[in-house]
């Protein structure tokens, strides 16, 4: 069954509840095995590093798993001047990332001109990196000035792509159509684009995760951003269980076949839930880590879920540990700027 879904790059219905099931070990073996060959085809025993700055937690929107949702009055807020993101991208350049991710709430405040300015002042400086924007839903023009200020890519998690899904993750004023609008339009702008959705948010089923591996062979992302769900003390989901890292492991690989140029992060969710799941991930078909290149003293505050991990194997400034780990499984981490390879 795995050699044909790895041969069709396609999965039924009925193959994906056996894979998310089954306890048999030597099939769960094989599975990361071939996700893990698959991505070494394409990418060789490579992990792409990007450094993650997190710019602002302010949020206009209220998802209800999420820490820094608009209604958390416990989050103490922060924004990144300019002058804070360009000198987090000169210690990254200096550790030898050449992407910089670009993350945040949606904060009204980095307006359009604000946003390209800062993209355009990190490009002119680091003209040999990739910029990479993860901020959330805007209107086709302001995605298509950032692309025109040197943005190379995009990251925009579906969340999930069965509507009724969406519909209690998120308050209605939240669109599940719009969302879909900024994934498409984004491709259509010419960005690397990324997908993607929590493993084990509530509600979730093999019906919903079926749908979003449907939507990711549809729309043929360059990434695909997965991680387990983990719930956070201060929102309407405190008392929901997270995600499983064996859950995440299979579908990285299950990704990984049915889609396999995709640059694929073994997230930090992953590796805040289990200290080994990076390494789970990366051994299953993942091949980029996103190390935090944050200020230091901002990083506890961009609190998506509770004991998100931010320091040691998380921290940019422990590459050397963290290439440590990697190579110990038999893998280099790369200082490029780790585009997409389309087959
Ligand atoms: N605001 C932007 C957006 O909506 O795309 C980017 C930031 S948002 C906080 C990044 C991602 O964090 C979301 O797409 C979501 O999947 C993930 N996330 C939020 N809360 C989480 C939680 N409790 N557990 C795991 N992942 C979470």
């Amino acid at each position: 069954m795995i050699d044909k879904i790895e041969r069709e790059r396609d999965i039924t219905f009925e193959e994906l509840k056996i894979l998310l099931t089954t306890e048999d070990k030597k099939s769960l073996i094989y599975l990361a095995e071939r996700g893990a060959k698959t991505a070494e085809e394409i990418y060789g025993r490579k992990v792409f590093i990007r450094g993650l700055i997190e710019f602002t937690n302010y949020c206009r929107n209220d998802c209800y798993y999420c820490g820094i949702r608009r209604s958390n009055n416990r989050v103490q807020r922060y924004r990144l001047t300019k002058e804070q993101i360009l000198s987090c991208c000169a210690e990254g350049y200096r550790l030898g990332f050449y992407t910089f991710v670009l993350q945040g709430g949606e904060d009204p405040y980095f307006n359009d001109n604000r946003l390209c300015d800062i993209i355009a002042a990190i490009k002119t400086k680091y003209p040999d990196c990739a910029v990479t924007l993860s901020f959330g839903e805007r209107s086709k023009e302001s995605y298509q000035a950032y692309f025109d200020a040197g943005a190379d890519r995009y990251l925009l998690r579906h969340e999930t792509a069965d509507k009724e899904h969406y519909g209690k993750l998120h308050p209605a004023e939240m669109s599940f159509e719009n969302r879909r609008r900024c994934l498409m339009d984004l491709k259509d702008i010419g960005f690397q684009t990324g997908c993607g959705f929590m493993v084990g948010s509530p509600y979730q089923s093999v019906e919903t995760i079926y749908k979003d591996l449907q939507f990711i062979r549809e729309i043929q992302p360059e990434m695909v951003g997965i991680g387990p769900f983990i719930p956070q003390k201060d929102t309407p989901f405190c008392n929901e269980r997270a995600g499983a890292m064996d859950m995440t492991v299979r579908l990285l690989s299950i990704i990984r076949l049915i889609h396999p140029p995709v640059l694929l992060p073994a997230t930090t969710a992953l590796g805040t839930i289990d200290s080994y799941g990076r390494e789970r991930g990366i051994l299953a078909g993942a091949n980029v880590i996103m190390p935090n290149l944050s200020p230091l003293d901002t990083r506890d505050k961009y609190s998506l879920y509770d004991n998100k991990a931010f320091s040691g194997y998380e921290a940019a400034e422990c590459l050397e540990q963290i290439q440590e780990r990697i190579r110990k499984i038999g893998y280099e981490i790369v200082k490029e700027r780790g585009d997409f390879r389309g087959l």
